[in-house]
């Protein structure tokens, strides 16, 4: 359908970039993208105010795939992110963006993986750099003119920098840069700290935010759980188990998620289809009608396919991605709670997408409750309930129409009447699990479901500076956190930048995961996550930070 492409082929990019957008299987560009891609596209400096969850890598990476050359074989944007996490994201983003532009080279810089094969694949001339600020910081004290071709600079979650302190880094880095690239800064908040910045080293900035209006949703119930990107599809089939739905919308942001999640759960014996802008018109109606009329249950859509969608009978709407702005979030809850019926809708938030879920929360002007992943006891009371609903109607009249039958059944076979009333539940039950043991081995738990990670606002702490007092009252342990020692302390050289930086690295874990890090003269305390502590302990076992063994374990205060 060329409409629906229409949104990103008016944006003037590239046509390399354009084809693998389309090929991604996006149906049309974000808010932060219509309004930041022509900005960047034209060579301005930019500061944008956006989330994660906005479509945001794709607000710079395209314009600026779009503006190299990719027959210079030299670093050309450099892309500065606050961990390795992002920084591994930014570049695999790039990497799917560039699919059509052979030549193109894309290197992620980060600690903890070892410096020498990075310096030689930036001389070698990958021309998108993506890197954290404090190894980039290392590399340009080996090779200070490993910077000097940059012309698109991108600082993405800026705000998130300086609060892990990249301050002194980022001036090392810009200066190491020619004054005439062009700078593009986003950040989600935009604190006197990030004005700053842009004052001294944006020239002309043009600003770009999504203007959000306040909305009201009335009857609809909204709650959200925490999940982590890969397990999304465990959670829906969970989450679906529990939840009384009469029919339900899923969203999600492309056409290949609309096909892979509607086969899981036709997989699992849900009457679903997919619903995306790939899908011919008449089809379309077909789909919608089947909902309407109760052959379909479940509809996995995109926004687009989605648009102008009235069926009744949705009791449910489930954000499975997160959508890109309040607004589609409001209209997209709008499927259910029609004709002054109620609805739910849930939404499913990953660590990274908290913000968002506060933005949404803010303009809504309602709360969104968390709600926990059903655990395996809940899964089987609601499968018991189901079987108890389909077959309570059945049994008043039945024993009149097939008691005889029953009768000769069971003396034929030679079997009690109960014996012969279990068989049968096995058959009508198609072998589903309806013992607590079966359940669980059947759905094992989602790890990290439990608790879900918590946001907080001082997520790290400076050293002591004092460096006296070892011993001060107890900080309260944050939730579903374990404390950890290391006797790595701030007079072995450590901050807590560098004891999250190893730990995020080695453990692969979310910046949520990790609680509050305090660091005192001669060791350290870290929050890690309860569950799997051992494991994760496991993994971190020959992690060294600032050249020393961190050697962390389980610390208890007492
Ligand atoms: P970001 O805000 O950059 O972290 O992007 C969030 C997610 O949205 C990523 O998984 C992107 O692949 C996806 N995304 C970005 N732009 C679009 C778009 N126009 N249509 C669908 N998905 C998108």
């Amino acid at each position: 359908m060329t409409q629906e492409i229409g949104g990103f082929a008016a944006l003037d990019l590239h046509p390399n970039v354009l084809a693998a957008v389309i090929a991604t299987g996006y149906e049309e560009p974000s808010a932060i993208q219509i309004q930041a891609i022509p900005v960047i596209l034209a060579g301005h400096d930019m500061i944008g105010q956006a989330q994660t969850g906005t479509g945001k890598t794709a607000a710079f990476a395209l314009p600026i795939l779009s503006r190299i050359d990719p027959a210079k074989r030299q670093p050309q944007a450099l892309i500065l992110a606050p961990t390795r996490e992002l920084a591994l994201q930014v570049a695999t983003a790039f990497e799917t963006y560039a699919k059509q532009m052979p030549g193109v080279n894309v290197i992620a810089v980060y600690g903890g993986a070892p410096m020498g094969p990075q310096l030689k694949a930036i001389r070698n001339g990958a021309q998108i750099v993506v890197a954290t600020p404090g190894r980039l910081v290392d590399h340009l004290r080996r090779d200070e003119k490993v910077l000097s071709t940059i012309q698109h600079l991108v600082l993405d979650e800026a705000d998130e920098m300086l609060k892990l302190g990249f301050m002194d880094d980022l001036e090392v880095i810009f200066k190491a840069m020619p004054e005439s690239r062009q700078t593009v800064l986003f950040s989600a908040t935009l604190p006197h700290s990030i004005r700053a910045i842009a004052e001294k080293h944006l020239r002309d900035p043009k600003h770009v935010k999504i203007e959000t209006k306040t909305q009201t949703v009335t009857a609809i119930e909204q709650v959200h759980l925490m999940v982590h990107a890969d397990q999304k599809h465990a959670a829906v089939l969970r989450l679906l188990e529990v939840e009384e739905f009469d029919a339900l919308i899923g969203f999600v942001r492309t056409k290949q998620a609309t096909l892979d999640l509607a086969a899981a759960l036709e997989a699992k014996g849900y009457k679903a289809a997919a619903l995306n802008g790939d899908i011919a018109q008449n089809q379309r109606e077909r789909v919608i009608e089947s909902l309407k009329d109760g052959r379909l249950d479940i509809v996995i859509a995109t926004d687009v396919a989605a648009r102008g969608l009235d069926v009744p009978r949705i009791t449910h709407v489930m954000n499975v991605d997160m959508p890109y702005d309040p607004e589609s979030y409001v209209h997209r809850i709008g499927r259910t709670g029609r004709a002054g019926r109620t609805g739910r809708a849930l939404l499913l938030v990953t660590p990274r997408e908290r913000r968002m879920l506060q933005v949404i929360e803010r303009v809504t002007g309602q709360k969104v409750g968390e709600v926990k992943l059903p655990d395996a006891k809940q899964v089987l009371d609601a499968r018991i309930k189901k079987l108890t609903n389909s077959l309570a109607p059945l049994v008043a009249d039945a024993e009149a129409s097939h008691g005889e039958l029953l009768d000769r059944l069971t003396a034929d076979i030679g079997c009690s009447p109960r014996a012969l009333a279990a068989a049968l539940l096995r058959k009508a039950t198609n072998g589903q699990a309806l013992t607590l043991t079966e359940v669980e081995r059947d759905q094992p738990l989602v790890p990290g479901s439990s608790g879900g990670p918590r946001e907080r606002s001082e997520r790290t702490e400076r050293p002591d500076r004092e460096g006296s007092r070892e011993r001060r009252a107890p900080v309260p342990l944050s939730e579903g956190k374990a404390r950890c020692r290391t006797a790595l302390g701030a007079r072995d050289g450590i901050a807590a930048k560098n004891l999250l930086g190893a730990i995020l690295n080695e453990g692969d874990l979310a910046r949520e995961d990790i609680g509050r890090i305090q660091v005192r003269e001669s060791f350290s305390l870290v929050e890690l996550p309860e569950e799997g502590l051992d494991r994760l302990l496991g993994k971190l076992k020959d992690t060294r930070v600032g050249g020393k063994p961190l050697k962390l374990r389980r610390y208890r205060e007492d």
